[in-house]
């Protein structure tokens, strides 16, 4: 299994582990993107859920885009209006060049993605999470937006980090964006670790910081090229091995490894479905296809469950 980000085509991952599969494709929602999921796509969604023993939901760009937050190859993605120019800057070389992070953290001071809010894909999420249907979220997103619409922060997976997060390249103390970005606020356009613990360089520390680490400062997100974190990854797989349903929210599936997870559950007995509003790779692969609004289909599924919930129990359980 890959560790690091790269975008690859699956018939280079298939090659590269030896699989192949041609289970046939059951599309209960095919052709054009539609509004409002089909009453039949959310029942039998909502059956495989009620009945799994291990759910997990793989979410992608295409579940914030109702938040404002752009993806990358959806009809307005960043990459379809500027194929390439949005890609990130490697940590060596952002390390290395002062000017790229400065202009860096003005953008980042300016952004207008932290005004966004979590939508009602992401709450539909962490319903079906205290219904106890869904077991695990794992996310591509940097957005933290399922950690806002209640998400179990020991049950989600941050793929590629948290742009809500600041790391140090030199000892890898994370710290809260907010609280790097007061400081270039404040006047501070490149500014440097502080962390005392991880001072462990003297040659390295500069005069008039101390005994402070002064290592450079990153956002907590994982770059193509770059590893991701071993701990989030091994999670994911293992999870991923045990599932025996995996709903795909909003993701092309070409990046890697986060797209590698698909083929691993289908490998592994999972029940799978694909909500999108392009194709993907991996649909031959899914038992359901939906090119409809994935926060409509999950809000949909979660009113379902909850009616569920309240008829079987004569309680509401999703009284959140
Ligand atoms: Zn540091």
């Amino acid at each position: 299994m890959l560790d690091r980000l790269v975008e690859l085509d699956e018939r280079t991952w298939d090659d590269m582990n030896g699989y192949s599969n041609s289970s046939p494709v059951c599309a209960a929602d095919p052709g054009a993107p539609l509004d409002e999921p089909h009453a039949t796509t959310v029942q039998v969604l909502s059956a495989r859920l009620s009945s799994a023993g291990c759910a997990v939901l793989l979410s992608g760009a295409g579940l914030s885009t109702e938040s404002g937050i752009p993806d990358y190859r959806g009809p307005n993605g960043t990459w379809t209006r500027q194929p390439r120019a949005q890609w990130p800057l490697s940590n060596a070389v952002y390390e290395q060049e002062p000017e790229l992070r400065r202009a860096s953290w003005q953008r980042r001071l300016h952004s207008p993605l932290w005004a966004a809010v979590p939508n009602r894909g992401h709450f539909a999420v962490g319903r079906l999470q205290r219904l106890d249907v869904l077991h695990w979220v794992v996310t591509q997103n940097v957005d933290e937006l399922h950690q806002r619409a209640g998400s179990r922060p020991d049950r989600l997976i941050e793929l590629h980090g948290s742009m809500r997060r600041v790391r140090c390249l030199s000892c890898g103390a994370r710290t809260p964006m907010p609280e790097v970005l007061a400081r270039v606020a404040a006047g501070d356009a490149d500014p440097r670790c502080t962390s005392a613990a991880g001072y462990h360089e003297p040659a390295a520390a500069p005069a008039c910081s101390g005994q402070l680490c002064g290592g450079v400062l990153q956002s907590d997100t994982v770059g193509f090229g770059e590893a991701l974190d071993a701990h989030a990854l091994e999670t994911a797989l293992s999870v991923v091995r045990r599932a025996d349903v995996l709903i795909v929210a909003g993701s092309s599936l070409t990046v890697h490894p986060a797209a590698s997870l698909v083929p691993l559950a289908a490998q592994h007995g999972a029940w799978v479905a694909i909500c999108n509003n392009q194709p993907t790779p991996y649909d031959r692969l899914a038992s359901l296809v939906v090119r409809s609004s994935v926060s409509a289909l999950l809000t949909a599924v979660a009113d379902a469950l909850a009616t569920t919930a309240i008829d079987s129990a004569g309680w509401p359980v999703d009284c959140a």
